[in-house]
């Protein structure tokens, strides 16, 4: 059995964040990267645990040293994947990227072999856009902006190895831990 690169990318709102705590939670031979970003953290995050809270300088530091194994700017911040990180765990475990689209395509250059790109997606526009409003934290030009976010997002479905649909959660659990298993399984 190989060690792979789980990439699961999706828009905000599809569930993502409790899918990924689901699969972690019940395999022991999956880890989460965590990633280095520039905003700030919101209430509840903890420096480590969502993400590494770096200053804009040391992260332009780091992509200078070619410490990222891929990086991206969302809503005027910087986001990164730890190279070091993600090199020293594969040798052991399987990894997982929770990232964006451009995010993952980058990784699956970096790393064609190791790299499955899985996208979640919302059982219709509909009802992610209810999700959505439903949070109610944000005003209306920012969750207009999302939503076209999210558009833009689905349309590169194509571009993923995979795509799964999150009508029910543990359904949709089940049928990534499916294929992690599958593609550890294969020969390359
Ligand atoms: P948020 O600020 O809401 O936590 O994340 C904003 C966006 O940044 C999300 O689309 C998330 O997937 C993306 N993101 C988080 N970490 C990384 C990373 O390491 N690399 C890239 N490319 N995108 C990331």
């Amino acid at each position: 059995m190989r060690n792979i690169l789980v990439v699961i990318s999706g828009p905000s709102g599809v569930g993502k964040g409790t899918l990924v705590d689901l699969l972690l939670a019940e395999d022991e031979g999956l880890v989460e990267s965590v990633s280095c970003t520039t905003r700030a953290p919101r209430a509840g995050e903890q420096n480590g645990r969502e993400y590494f809270f770096i200053t804009e300088s040391e992260f332009r530091d780091r992509i200078v040293a070619n410490d990222f194994l891929e990086y991206d700017e969302h809503f005027g911040n910087f986001y990164g994947t730890p190279r070091s990180f993600v090199e020293r765990q594969l040798r052991e475990k399987s990894v997982l990227l929770e990232i964006d689209v451009v995010g993952a395509l980058n990784a699956k250059r970096l790393m064609p072999a190791r790299a499955v790109l899985i996208m979640v997606t919302p059982p219709s526009m509909e009802e992610l856009t209810r999700r959505l409003s439903g949070r109610g934290s944000e005003g209306e030009e920012a969750l207009r902006e999302r939503l076209r976010r999210v558009r833009y997002e689905l349309d590169q479905a194509h571009l993923y190895d995979y795509v799964v649909v999150n009508d029910d959660l543990q359904r949709a659990k089940r049928e990534i831990q499916e294929i992690i298993r599958k593609e550890k399984e294969k020969e390359i």
